[in-house]
């Protein structure tokens, strides 16, 4: 970058630098430590954040509030989306969101809501759910073919006493000892 475009508009006389400084931030009583993104002016010593800086921390942040609030963070709903074979427009077809939802929800512009977070497990953990959601989207190509045999014999065959046990949390933490007992009584 040439001088010119660094320069601090607010002495008019130094030149801005990109730093990254620990901030410690605090959401409903869980802190963390995030690396925000300013300029600093070599000669008036003002620190600024521009237009990307600002969206940067902004991101960060969401990140911070989405792990405490125990949604998936962008990078994991990403994954989960490539993990099902959808682009983002498809999912957004098949879980609703609008057209740009998984594009935000990805890069941490927004969080997702408690009840799409949830959504997005469930077809994540269940094939077969996956696959229903797919095809009143109109989207069947979205399964491979073993994944599309399993969800049309549940489909075909919903009662399966079986597959029960398969029904786990799907909360990134682990579930304690007492909920697995639990989960295993009520199968
Ligand atoms: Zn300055």
């Amino acid at each position: 970058m040439s001088d010119s475009s660094n320069l601090c508009p607010i002495c008019g006389e130094g030149n801005l630098h990109p730093e990254v400084r620990t901030n410690p931030l605090e959401y409903i009583g869980q802190t963390t430590e995030l690396g925000l993104h300013f300029s600093l002016c070599d000669a008036c010593g003002s620190e600024q954040a521009d237009a990307a800086q600002t969206r940067v921390n902004k991101r960060l942040m969401i990140a911070f509030k989405k792990r405490v609030d125990g949604l998936l963070i962008g990078a994991e709903v990403r994954a989960l989306r490539e993990k099902l074979g959808l682009s983002q427009a498809e999912a957004a077809q098949v879980f609703g969101g609008g057209p740009v939802a998984f594009s935000k929800y990805e890069s941490d512009d927004v969080a997702q809501t408690e009840a799409m977070d949830k959504l997005l497990r469930l077809a994540a953990e269940l094939p077969s759910a996956f696959g229903l959601l797919c095809r009143r989207a109109g989207i069947e190509r979205a399964l491979a073919g073993e994944q599309w045999q399993q969800a049309e014999s549940w489909l075909a065959e919903p009662r399966r006493p079986t597959e029960a046990r398969s029904l786990r949390l799907v909360s990134s933490s682990t579930p304690s000892n007492d909920q697995q007992v639990r989960y295993r009584d009520a199968a």
